[in-house]
């Protein structure tokens, strides 16, 4: 639950809660764009591990939406990421890095977790040190 709300935050996605659900703007094709008052949100069921949508019916688990919101974050940033099964490799924002003449060093994300590593400038931490540093940026 932590580590969903700290990707909706990171995106700037805004959300609210209930019981034991985050509900969320539907983003998949022209869902939300189409949809009035309460129709088209993402229902984020924590105790399932498991997203779905009223509306359109799309549905999968919060592991790939959370990679899906990540990737986007990162993308603002103009850092090129990949999907690589468990994490999302991404280039490395820390400053070190960043200006680092023989190249910058990958940010590995374990999304379940929250947690980030640079194996080149050793930058780690969780997704809340993430976010304080981005917004440095
Ligand atoms: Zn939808
Ligand atoms: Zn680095």
């Amino acid at each position: 639950m932590q580590t969903i709300k700290a990707y909706l935050t990171l995106s700037a996605t805004p959300f609210r809660e209930s019981e034991n659900e985050v509900i969320i703007p539907c983003f998949f094709g022209d869902c939300g764009d189409k949809s009035k008052g309460n129709e088209g949100y993402l229902h984020l069921n924590t105790a399932t591990g498991q997203f779905s949508c009223e509306k359109c019916d799309v549905s999968g688990s919060l592991i790939n939406l959370a990679k899906n919101l990540l990737v986007e974050c990162l993308e603002i940033y103009d850092a090129s990421c990949r999907d690589d099964g468990n994490e999302i490799i991404a280039d490395c924002l820390f400053d070190s890095c960043y200006r680092n003449k023989n190249g910058r060093g990958r940010l590995s994300f374990n999304v379940e977790k929250g947690q980030y590593e640079c194996a080149k400038c050793g930058a780690k931490g969780n997704l809340i040190t993430f976010m304080k540093f981005l917004e440095t940026l």
